[in-house]
């Protein structure tokens, strides 16, 4: 009895032990719109791929062996599916996960777009998803920062309702705070298009290296060009509230392989409120 209780007890300092070490390195969460983490053996050179995308390898140090990353998309079914470790391949358990609803009222024209709107937005889908889709080397890994501190007002991968009906998921985590506060660079990268886009207003989306893309949008105003180089940290624009949106926000979506992740699954801290705000 006691050496259960001991057991436990030790278990849990264990896991409390991992998870703050843990914290700085990518999190595992094997569910749609999440993050797998593959160990790759000592000797592995060459590509590991998922949904017939490349995949992020990372070498967290000397001693440790290199991780091999797969974002899983919001559409993946549940259930077995294959990465490619080189010539190997390995299968990955994704679990089901009920993500909360979330109802919104909105203009009728970010509902249901007239022909003309759904050409235009048809026209953005394409160039987004080739910015999605590109795969350019990149340093190793670096934890991401906060682009914003606010409230975080919608979390990643809610199922939403506009005006009543049912559209995309969440696919970004929104973080709300007044009109005209700077906005910096989740992490190092080039932008790589920058736009005023049907839904997303504007935005800018930045290329971090090896398939890991930020999109900021619904911004005030845009203070970077496509082709800038940027540290973490350095300011890429305002908060607005262009395109479709209900108040001032940020809308971040973060995309690993052409999959858009939970971006907390990369964030070296939980939360996105700066510690003056947090403080008493
Ligand atoms: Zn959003």
């Amino acid at each position: 009895m006691t050496l259960t209780i001991l057991r436990i007890a030790l278990t849990t300092l264990l896991c409390q032990t991992f998870l703050v070490q843990a914290s700085a390195l990518p999190q595992q969460q094997l569910i749609p719109g999440g993050l797998a983490v593959l160990e790759l053996p000592a000797n592995f050179s060459g590509e590991a791929r998922f949904n017939n995308q490349p995949l992020m390898i990372i070498r967290p140090g000397p001693q440790q062996p290199a991780l091999a990353l797969a974002g899983i998309p919001l559409s993946q079914k549940p259930g077995p599916a294959t990465v490619q470790l080189g010539d190997q391949p390995h299968t990955l358990n994704i679990q089901p996960h009920a993500y909360p609803e979330q109802r919104l009222t909105v203009q009728k024209k970010h509902v249901n777009p007239d022909p003309q709107q759904l050409a235009r937005i048809r026209e953005e889908m394409q160039r987004m998803l080739q910015v999605y889709k590109s795969f350019s080397p990149a340093p190793d890994f670096q934890a991401m920062i906060w682009p914003l501190h606010g409230r975080e007002s919608s979390a990643f991968g809610l199922r939403r309702f506009f005006n009543g009906e049912e559209r995309n998921p969440h696919s970004g985590l929104d973080i709300a705070a007044p009109t005209g506060t700077p906005i910096v660079a989740p992490a190092a990268g080039t932008v790589v298009l920058t736009d005023e886009f049907f839904f997303n207003g504007n935005s800018v989306f930045i290329d971090h290296g090896q398939g890991l893309i930020s999109m900021l949008c619904h911004l005030h105003s845009i203070d970077v060009k496509e082709g800038s180089e940027l540290q973490a940290g350095d300011v890429i624009g305002t908060v607005g509230a262009t395109g479709r949106a209900t108040g001032p926000h940020l809308h971040w979506t973060v995309s690993l392989n052409n999959a858009r992740i939970d971006p907390r699954l990369l964030l070296a801290t939980d939360q996105p409120h700066s510690p003056a705000v947090a403080q008493p």
